[in-house]
């Protein structure tokens, strides 16, 4: 879950990037976050991953207050996150099986939960088939399906995909999407940052609207067409 309250953020530099935002993304919640360039959703996302700090309000996600988390409690609140980018984000020299497996290593599963549960994830995203494949001879849906198999693999409860169909043609975009309202309705709390209206428009859920650092409009099935103003 995701409770974000009153959270404005300045930067360094003087820049004032969200002035007073609050929402509530409650556990099995599934919403897109829409803005135009600028508008603020990256630091929304740098704030919900504990990144950067807000200059006011609070951020509470996963029950966790991200103002006051100790630095040594941070690694186990991030597990509770699956983050899927723009740009993959794969080990090119890895296998598909590795790279999933390689995100299990790094907190430390044991090699018999590893060889459970990557199987198991590269079925769901329909990757089973395409285990010993290298980043490189997969297209660009597939390397994506690979990258939510890997935000997967350690059981998050909240998934943030952060235009995760920026670099895929509109098939695989809505491939993705399908993908993420599957896994949303397995049980995992799902955000998706995407500027892509059509794709917004196909899936009828929560659209939460930011521009110049405000909530503009939260609701249903709604996209507030910032670009026809
Ligand atoms: P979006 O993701 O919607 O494009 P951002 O959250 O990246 O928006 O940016 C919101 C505002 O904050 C913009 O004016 C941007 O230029 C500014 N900004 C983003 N990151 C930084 C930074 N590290 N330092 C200063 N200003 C920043």
């Amino acid at each position: 879950m995701i409770r974000m309250s009153d959270v404005f953020k300045e930067y360094e530099n003087g820049t004032k990037a969200l002035k007073g935002v609050s929402f509530e993304l409650q556990s099995g919640e599934f919403a897109f976050l829409v803005g135009p360039s600028g508008s603020g959703k990256s630091t929304i996302i740098r704030l919900l991953i504990g990144e950067i700090a807000p200059s006011d309000g609070t951020v509470i996600v996963n029950g966790q207050d991200m103002d006051n988390i100790k630095m040594r409690k941070m690694p186990y609140l991030r597990r509770t996150i699956g983050v899927i980018f723009q740009d993959f984000r794969l080990i090119e020299n890895k296998s598909v099986y590795e790279n999933v497996a390689f995100a299990m290593h790094v907190i430390g599963a044991s090699k018999k939960d590893i060889r459970q549960r990557v199987p198991y994830v590269l079925e769901l995203v329909g990757l089973e088939f395409k285990a010993k494949a290298k980043p490189d001879e997969l297209s660009g849906g597939e390397q994506q399906r690979v990258a939510v198999a890997r935000a997967l693999v350690n059981n998050p409860k909240l998934i943030i995909a952060d235009e995760p169909t920026g670099n895929l043609d509109p098939a695989r975009s809505l491939e993705i999407l399908t993908l993420l309202k599957k896994i949303n309705e397995l049980g995992t709390t799902v955000l998706v940052v995407t500027h892509e209206k059509p794709l917004v428009d196909h899936f009828h859920q929560r659209v939460i609207a930011i521009d110049g650092g405000r909530i503009i409009s939260d609701a249903m099935d709604r996209y507030y067409d910032y670009e026809g103003q």
